[in-house]
């Protein structure tokens, strides 16, 4: 595994791993403290985007694709399953059908077995054979780049559409799925459960610009360091910028074995990662993982 540039993790003794087993300073404020101004918000939230940006230079969309149709599929693909489980399957399905008429007649049987790898898969093929017909009948065979089309589409929210206009048409948007919404209020960023009152709140902490990569990186770290279960945190680079610190593990190697893909020097997602991706491409489906 190579480790990732600039990463403080898993550094004992150095600088930057000493600072990050420190909490942040309003982690356990007195009682009656005074709650974080608009401001110190804004600030401390673009804070941590940098330093994740610092973190994760490399952070990208986990899915394999190659144009906007593939995308698409793919996301929708992704529901209550794994990227890496998705990025098995793809190569299969985008051989047998390559464009939006090729899935639109495909047979749903034969469609069911090639997908079902990634669960759910009676329902993600009834979605499939719908948006490839809504493409083929309404839009001409190409996927639209406007919101309000895409959400149209069987099987496509607000979420997917966002992951597709971000990453295929290079339209500035927030992928809140489950890792974005935990950090998010972990950080104290907002207070909100619901995706789009989420969405619509951290939208308001940073310039359209920076949309679509603060999803990948907030993403990246979920996956890599700040789980649901255990966060590492005693591993964690932005822990001096975090309310949260403490939610998880602090001691430093128990919370480094706690990393995941490239930072704990596993296979990432991707079959086909980017080329500066610093940890080693994923396994095909039945290939040892
Ligand atoms: S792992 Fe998560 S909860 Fe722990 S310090 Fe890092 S960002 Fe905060």
């Amino acid at each position: 595994m190579t480790a990732p540039r600039n990463s403080a993790v898993g550094e004992q003794g150095s600088t930057e791993s000493t600072e990050a087993a420190q909490p942040h300073k309003s982690a356990k404020g007195p009682k009656g403290a005074r709650p974080e101004s608009r401001l110190a918000l804004v600030r401390r939230a673009r804070r941590i985007n940098r330093e994740l940006a610092e973190v994760y230079p490399y952070a990208h969309p986990e899915l394999d694709f190659e144009n906007s149709f593939q995308l698409l599929v793919a996301t929708v693909l992704s529901a209550q399953t794994t990227d890496l489980r998705v990025n098995q399957t793809t190569p299969a399905l985008f051989a047998a059908y390559p464009t939006p008429e090729d899935m639109a007649a495909a047979d749903p049987e034969a469609l069911e077995q090639l997908i079902r790898p990634t669960g759910f898969f009676r329902a993600k093929a009834k979605s499939l054979l719908g948006l490839s017909a809504a493409l083929r009948d309404r839009f001409g065979g190409e996927v639209p780049g406007r919101l309000e089309d895409l959400v149209t589409l069987p099987g496509v929210g607000r979420k997917t559409a966002n992951v597709v206009l971000g990453n295929a048409f290079g339209v500035p948007g927030l992928t809140v799925d489950t890792h974005f919404g935990r950090l998010v209020r972990r950080w104290k960023w907002t207070a909100q459960e619901d995706p789009e009152k989420v969405e619509a709140e951290i939208a308001a902490l940073f310039p359209k610009s920076e949309w679509t990569m603060l999803s990948h990186r907030i993403i990246f770290h979920g996956r890599r360091v700040c789980h649901a279960r255990k966060p590492a945190c005693g591993a964690c680079p932005i822990a001096p910028l975090c309310p949260a610190y403490g939610e998880g593990e602090t001691d430093p190697d128990k919370a480094k074995k706690l990393l995941k893909y490239e930072m704990g020097g596993q296979p990432g997602q991707r079959l086909r990662p980017p080329a500066d991706y610093p940890g080693r491409p994923a396994a095909p489906l039945g290939a040892a993982e």
